[in-house]
Formats: C-alpha cells, structure tokens, sequence
C-alpha cells in the first residue's frame, strides 16, 4: 500500500490548501516542503511586501496629518524596525499554516523531493545551497543523499516559481537584486533603479520612493502594469511622477557596470545612463522544477518549463496533477490556492473544474490598482461592441473624508445586454473594491444590476454603483455626457 492517497511537493498557498482540502476530503496527505510552509507569497511575495507597505502608507499619512488638522513632530521611520514588523508577521502566519496543516492530520516532511516514478519521489534533505549558502531557496541540486522514498496514489506539483536571472551585462553584480535580494536590504537606498513595471516592480517602487529613496523605474511597455488597463497604468505613471518617481516606459535596461555606483544603460525611448546605489530586478519568474526530476515521471513541460495542466489540473501523466505558479497559468496566490482545491477535490472524486473567467489582481501601490475581467483593449480585440464608465474617487463623499481622491473605476460592460466584462481601479482600497467586480463578472450580472444594488452611504464601495449609473447614461454625481 503506498504511504500516502495524495502526496503534494510543495507548501505555498497552492500546496497547502489543496493538502488541507483533500484531507477533509478524508485522504491520506503528505506534503513535502523544503522551506518554511507559506511558499513564495507568505515568505517572499505577498505578505512581506504588504507588511512593508503598510509601513510606508502610515509614514506618508503621518506626514500628511496636517491636512487634516493633525499635527505630529518630527515623524521619521526605522527600517530596521520595518523589517522586523514584517518577519513577525511571516512568522505567525508560516508558523499558522504548520498548525493548519498538523490540525488537518497532513503529514509534512522536510525536504527537497525528486520523482523516482509518477507516483513516488525520494526525499533529500534540504538546506544545502552551494548557489545561496542562506537557504536551500535557488539549490540547483540537492546535495545529500536521499533520506527517504514516498509512495502516492495521486501526486500534486505545487513546486511555484523563482525570480528569473536577466539575461543582460552586470546583471550579477553585487549590489543587483531580485525581489527576494531585496527583503535582504538592512537600509533604504539613495537611488534606485527598478526594472520592470509590472506589479511586483511597481510595489517595490512605491515603497521605496515613500520611504525617500531617489526612484527610477524601467518598463519596456509602452505603460507601467501592462497587464492591467491601458488608462490604468498610464494613470499610474502620471501619479508615480507626481510623487517624485522617474517613470521611463518603452524603454530596457540594457547593461548594469560598477563604477562608483551601479551604472545603469538604458535603451529605448528614454535612451540614457543612471547611477544607482540598489538596482532591483522585478521582471521575470521562472517554474521551481530545478531537480525535481520532470523527465523521471515522464511529465511534460513547455518551452519555458511551466507545466501544462487542463482544467481539472492534470498533467500530461496519470495521478499527477499540478498547480500554482508552476503551472504558469496566472502567478496569483489565490489562483494557486483556488487550482490547488480543484486538484483536491477531484482527486477525492468530487465533481470540479477551475474557471479563470473571473480573476482578480490586485498591486499594492500608492495609489492601489485592481481589476478583473477584460481590459478594454482585450474586450474589443474579441469583437465586444462595448460601453466603457468610468467614476472618479474624486466626487464620491467618503473618498473626500479620506483624503483619497486620486484614481478612477473603469467599468467595460457588453452594449447589448450590458453584462459586465471587466472592472479596473486605480485608488484607495481598490484591492478590496474588486470583489463586487469579481462577482458581478462570476454571477453575469450587468451594469443595470450594480447600479439597482443598495450601497450603503458614505463608502468607496459606492464607486461601482455610481460607474453603473454612468455606464446607463444616468450618472447622478457628476454631469452627464453632452449629446
Ligand atoms: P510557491 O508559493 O512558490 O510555493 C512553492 C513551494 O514549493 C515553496 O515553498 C518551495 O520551497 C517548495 N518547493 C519547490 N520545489 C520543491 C521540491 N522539489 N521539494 C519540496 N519543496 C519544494 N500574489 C498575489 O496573489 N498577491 C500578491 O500581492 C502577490 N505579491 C507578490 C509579491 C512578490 C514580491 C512576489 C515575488 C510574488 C507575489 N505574488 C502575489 C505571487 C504569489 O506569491 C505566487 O503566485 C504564489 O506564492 C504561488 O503559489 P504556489 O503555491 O504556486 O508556489
């Protein structure tokens, strides 16, 4: 009899959930992990950086507190005391998904674990980097020998993803980081240069530039978060450069030389040379399968190494399914974790499929962006004959109280039927406005609906019932649009 009915590799948030769920399911689980349980997004992605940020936002608000008839002294920061708020919470709550797991009756086994067939791997002890002596994190190969063989009816890959190198001159040098280097940083650099404007450059910018740093950021698109919206992004360079940011987008970096500081060339259209004391690099991830022995279990992967799943997260073998980060599908917690309790509850033999109709995203920028569903762009590419509405914070009363009147909500609704397509915001606590849009997309409903629900007075959550208003050609608290 194998050890276990389902063993998974890996315990981010796509591996400990589908863990969790297939043991209530009342499976057998093991789950092998060579780091901290939490993955990438509670140790190296969501959660550290979050914590951080949080820190920036009070110190930009205290500084701000005159306007609102609050007067602070002397406001300065620690950045040592940051980093230690933020690994007390990675702690507790890595610490909390061990205690999860154990009260699941999930069996976790330290280690780096290496197909021997589909359905068994052999577990070596991790810990052992000779790439980064500071934890098993980048392991090229486990270097012990294994210390023991798990057997499984059913396997999860739930292996995530690591920062990619960038294939460019002096991208080695000291003094270069990736996203994890960064949470190495002990202080706030003078100047920065961000690579790549996506979500996790543009946080990291953000934080930084409140924090003081001299910020620059590169993006070869022709907009920052090129997947979002294009008024999106374009509304978040205006706002980056309004606070001091240095935004040179349809640009790249093209080589990093060390002369007193990081000499930084850029190529593109904002063509130039920089210098940096901190150059982070926040483009590119690439699957975690290194030594994980693919090729023993005969599982396919593409050309970039993720690996193809279908929408019950199987892969291209028998009883090994695979989810998160590795699948390539969306690199998003929650898509990691809503796959993950797919993948469990199929293999406990209930009915399930993963639709990725409606995902949100969410980036934790001052101001925050969310969005779900199609870009406008996107929307009429596939033929939508389309209404677009748009809301400002800036005439909705709570927005006011706050002091928060930067930003838009974007609605893209189908003309005929006025369903919702996508919803795009940019400002405060736009990450927590997305859910109506989430499920006004999941539930189909239309722009008439949204604006017939009751939102209570005053909030920012009436911004989506106002943008319905305009969307109808209603709008009630700004003008209408003249004929
Ligand atoms: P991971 O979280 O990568 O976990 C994989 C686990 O598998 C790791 O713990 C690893 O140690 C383990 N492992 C790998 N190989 C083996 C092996 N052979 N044997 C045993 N164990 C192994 N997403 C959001 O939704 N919201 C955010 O705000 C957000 N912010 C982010 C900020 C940053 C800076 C970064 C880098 C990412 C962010 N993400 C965010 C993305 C999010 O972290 C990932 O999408 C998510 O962690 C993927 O989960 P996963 O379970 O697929 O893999």
């Amino acid at each position: 009899m194998p050890d276990f009915d389902l063993l998974v590799v890996g315990g981010g948030p796509g591996g400990y959930v589908a863990a969790i769920r297939a043991a209530q399911r009342g499976l057998r689980v093991g789950l092998v992990e060579k780091e901290r349980p939490g993955g990438v997004c509670l140790n190296w992605g969501c959660i550290p950086t979050k914590a951080m940020l949080r820190s920036a936002e009070i110190f930009q608000t205290i500084t701000a507190a005159a306007d609102f008839g609050v007067y602070a002294d002397n406001v300065r920061y620690d950045f040592a005391v940051v980093r230690q708020r933020k690994d007390g919470i990675v702690k507790e709550l890595t610490d909390g998904v061990a205690s999860l797991l154990a009260a699941n009756d999930v069996t976790v086994i330290e280690g780096h674990a290496r197909f021997t067939s589909p359905t068994s791997v052999e577990v070596f002890e991790a810990g052992h980097s000779p790439i980064f002596p500071g934890g098993p994190r980048y392991a090229a190969a486990p270097t012990a020998t294994a210390t023991r063989t798990v057997t499984a009816n059913d396997v999860i890959i739930a292996t995530g993803s690591v920062p990619a190198q960038l294939p460019i001159p002096g991208a080695d040098l000291p003094g270069v980081v990736t996203s994890d280097g960064a949470f190495g940083l002990i202080g706030v650099p003078d100047r920065l240069v961000v690579i790549g404007g996506s979500a996790v450059g543009a946080e990291w910018a953000s934080l930084f530039a409140t924090f003081g740093s001299q910020v620059t950021i590169v993006e070869m698109q022709d907009t920052l978060v090129p997947l979002e919206d294009a008024d999106v992004g374009s509304a978040l360079g205006r706002s980056f450069t309004k606070r001091g940011i240095t935004v040179l987008t349809s640009s790249t970096v093209e080589a990093i030389a060390r002369t007193d500081a990081l000499r930084v060339t850029v190529g593109g259209k904002h063509a130039r040379q920089l210098d940096a004391d901190v150059v982070l690099v926040g483009v590119g991830r690439r699957p975690n399968t290194a030594e994980l022995g693919l090729e023993i279990a005969g599982i396919e992967a593409d050309v970039r190494g993720f690996i193809p799943v279908d929408e019950q997260l199987r892969t291209s073998v028998e009883h090994v399914y695979a989810i998160g980060d590795v699948t390539g599908r969306a690199l998003l917690a929650h898509v990691a974790s809503h796959q993950g309790l797919t993948a469990a509850d199929v293999i406990a033999g209930h009915p399930a499929h993963i639709d990725y109709t409606a995902i949100p995203a969410a980036t934790f920028t001052h101001p925050e962006i969310a969005s779900v569903g199609l870009t406008e762009a996107k929307a009429r590419a596939a033929g939508h004959d389309l209404i677009t509405a748009r809301f400002p914070f800036a005439a909705l009363g709570r927005a006011k109280t706050f002091g928060e009147t930067e930003g838009f909500v974007k609605i893209i609704a189908g003309q005929r039927y006025r369903e919702v397509l996508g919803v795009h915001i940019i400002g405060s606590s736009a990450s927590d406005l997305i859910t109506e849009g989430a499920l006004a997309i999941a539930l189909e409903a239309t722009l008439d609906e949204l604006a017939d629900t009751i939102h209570a007075h005053p909030t920012l959550g009436e911004i989506g019932m106002e943008a319905a208003f305009a969307g109808l050609g209603l709008p009630v608290h700004i003008p209408p649009r003249k004929r």
